[in-house]
């Protein structure tokens, strides 16, 4: 199995030749082709001038990707993916946190017929109260929302077979959340405690508002995981209970009309039922609308709505593999 190591760069020079002698001892003793994809993300220090000797010095191993800008962590992930050409795709830090030492034991669990390996950093050396309790607190919520359990979303050293990771883009802060729509495509997850070191040059590119984008991509997540091929049923549904609650005050104010002589107008909930048909019917429109956008999704770039593990015809393997 060749294997691609991605890795997004953003000023962070003094780690660079580190993170590269590290990569070459750990990956050398193995048996396998390797390459690493270095995407500088728009750095303002002498990253981008390091990944470019680097590649030249070293083009066996070393790609570089140089964006134009900023676009941040993820969209820097998308890029080195779609340069990648290895079966397994491995993503992680460059500032030397995560630690190379550990892709030989990933690698060991996709041999043993896992598709994804998620890194879990048990021993997380930063911030408490700013980065791992919010951390904590968004890994449970993810893991619920979306039914893939996981200690550590945020663990950007993972490793991936290659079909499980090139069917969808990334947008967002939504490199993390990777395992969830995996699994939600049939992918065999696994975790694995990985070793995390403190930052050693430069400093975190984040802190606690980090937290508050990752509970918004949350809802875009659990959106398109449960509803992105009927939408009508989440916008629909919404639709028909406000108008349900409507109706049963309709009849609730009418019965006291008829029982008690009571005006139905000197009640204020005649008006929020009003409201209420209005919204649930602007509401369904809504859905109808997002159901038109799945068909042009899928059927403009001749997307199938399902995904195929292994197909046979006339007596051979005819999924391409
Ligand atoms: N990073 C990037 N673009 C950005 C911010 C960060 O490519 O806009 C890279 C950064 O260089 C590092 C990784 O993303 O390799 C994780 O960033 P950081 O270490 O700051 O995050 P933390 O480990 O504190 O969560
Ligand atoms: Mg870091």
């Amino acid at each position: 199995m060749s294997i691609s190591i991605i890795i997004p760069v953003y000023n962070e020079e003094e780690s660079l030749p580190l993170l590269h002698q590290a990569l070459h001892h750990t990956l050398d003793t193995l048996d396998q082709p390797w390459e690493v994809i270095l995407v500088d993300d728009g750095s303002r220090d002498k990253s981008a001038e390091i990944l470019e000797t680097l590649a030249l010095a070293d083009p066996e191993h070393v790609r570089a990707v140089i964006l134009r800008r900023n676009f941040g962590q993820t969209t820097a992930i998308a890029a080195g993916i779609d340069h990648a050409t290895g079966e397994v795709i491995i993503l992680m830090d460059a500032d030397l946190q995560n630690d190379p030492v550990d892709i030989p034991r990933m690698l060991a669990k996709l041999d043993e017929g896992y598709d994804v390996v998620s890194g879990w950093r048990f021993d997380r050396q930063d911030e408490f109260v700013t980065r791992t309790l919010p951390s904590r607190m968004a890994n449970s919520l993810i893991s619920w929302v979306t039914g893939v359990h996981l200690h550590d979303y945020g663990c950007t050293l993972k490793a991936y077979r290659r079909e499980v990771i090139t069917g969808f883009r990334l947008y967002g802060e939504m490199h993390r959340f990777i395992p969830a729509y995996a699994g939600s495509v049939g992918a065999k997850i696994v975790e694995l405690p990985v070793t995390h070191h403190a930052r050693r040059f430069g400093k975190t590119k984040y802190g606690l508002e980090r937290t508050a984008k990752v509970v918004l991509d949350l809802f875009t997540v659990k959106f398109l995981l449960s509803f992105a091929q009927k939408p009508i049923y989440l916008f629909g549904g919404a639709g028909l209970a406000l108008m349900a609650i409507s109706a049963i005050g309709m009849l609730l104010l009418m019965l006291r009309r008829i029982l008690f002589g009571t005006f139905v107008l000197t009640s204020p909930f005649f008006i929020i039922a009003v409201m209420l048909v209005m919204m649930g019917f602007q509401s369904i429109l809504m859905g109808l609308i997002a159901e038109l956008l799945v068909r042009t999704y899928h059927e403009s770039q001749a997307k199938p709505t399902y995904t195929v593990k292994k197909a046979w015809a006339n007596g051979t393997r005819s999924d391409g593999r």
